[in-house]
């Protein structure tokens, strides 16, 4: 047994004291509770936004689903309406994708192989790939997140694909599937995104063969989860990459605020500056309805509900979350 000198009782003190840094102070259960019921109630009806239409099948999502949940880092469920409807992940995959890459090859990889910056331009822009130096801009916009599909490491597509669904199955905490009504709907007029693939394969930013990549890609996005699912992925992020219910580390913990910054910056595509202003929180979003929101060390906040504003990013979810930021003080940049 070492002997007890002051620095081992110092750094033994300072180990004691790491969970409850990490854990940060919650709001009361109640409060919780009482902000997810307040911002379901105010805008279940509120009428704004379409369906996405682009892929055919999310046109036939019913628009008036709506749920809310919070799901905190002791693993503690808050929920309001439907939130135990499977939708299509979409965009909101990206950042679990980026995980695996960063697990795989470090967190350098996405700096330097994709990229961090924000665009200011929409989700799939081919003008973004043009201008910007990095190419593929950065993992949560179309091409940065194909390039992040190509970095994932496998012998071959099928090892890839299986890779990444258990990965986000992991984030989930229970298995999660893929629907092909929604993958052959993506399959189907994907063009535009099998176009980007290309273009960044040309700038030899994409690094494996483009169509295949283009493929897995779709399938990450025709995963379904509900509202509960996805709000434990995000409270694993807001948990330094340990699932709050598993126990089981999905991200190593030096990658998670890197993850996050790049998140707050490009997760709202070209209205990230806006969703920052407002809610000074990482978020990202899908065209599926699908929103989730991370506040770290404390909880993820998720809105769903189908309905999209011009830029992709679902109206009623984001009013939700902006109404439960305010109430419960959540804001980053406020001082506490
Ligand atoms: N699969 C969609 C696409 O690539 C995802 C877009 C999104 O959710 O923003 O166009």
């Amino acid at each position: 047994m070492p002997r007890l000198t002051p620095k081992l009782l110092l750094c033994a003190l300072f180990c004691a004291t790491l969970p409850e840094l990490t854990a940060g102070s919650l709001p009361e259960p109640a409060a919780l509770q009482k902000a997810v019921d307040t911002a379901h109630a105010t805008f279940k009806n509120e009428p704004g936004g379409a369906n996405a239409s682009y892929i055919p099948c999310l046109a036939k999502v019913p628009s008036k689903l709506f749920g809310v949940v919070i799901v905190t880092v002791d693993g503690k469920v808050y929920q309001a309406g439907d939130v135990d409807y499977a939708f299509a992940i979409e965009s909101v995959s990206k950042p679990f994708t980026a995980a695996l890459v960063m697990n795989e090859s470090g967190p350098q990889a996405i700096l330097k192989q994709i990229g961090v910056e924000p665009t200011g331009m929409p989700f799939n822009s081919v003008m973004a790939v043009e201008l910007e130096p990095a190419r593929s801009v950065n993992p949560f916009v179309n091409a940065g997140a194909m390039a992040s599909v190509s970095l994932v490491k496998a012998k071959n597509p099928q090892e890839k694909w299986a890779k990444i669904l258990a990965h986000y199955s992991k984030f989930a905490g229970e298995p999660l599937a893929m629907s092909d009504e929604v993958y052959q709907s993506e399959a189907s007029c994907n063009q535009h995104n099998r176009a980007i693939a290309e273009l960044l394969f040309s700038y030899h930013r994409l690094y494996a063969d483009p169509l295949e990549t283009c493929d897995i890609y779709t399938r990450q996005c025709s995963v379904l989860v509900t509202a509960k699912q996805l709000a434990v992925m995000g409270a694993t992020l807001a948990n330094g990459g340990v699932n709050p219910i598993t126990q089981e580390r999905c991200l190593d913990a030096a990658s998670v605020p890197k993850l996050l910054a790049v998140m707050m910056m490009a997760g709202f595509y070209d209205e990230s500056g806006a969703w920052a202003w407002k809610s000074g929180l990482p978020a990202k979003t899908g065209v599926g309805g699908g929103i989730v929101s991370i506040v770290p060390g404390k909880m993820a906040i998720v809105g769903f509900s189908p309905p999209l504003d011009a830029a992709g990013n679902s109206v009623r979810g984001a009013s939700a979350i902006h109404q439960i930021v305010a109430e419960l003080n959540l804001n980053l940049f406020n001082p506490r």
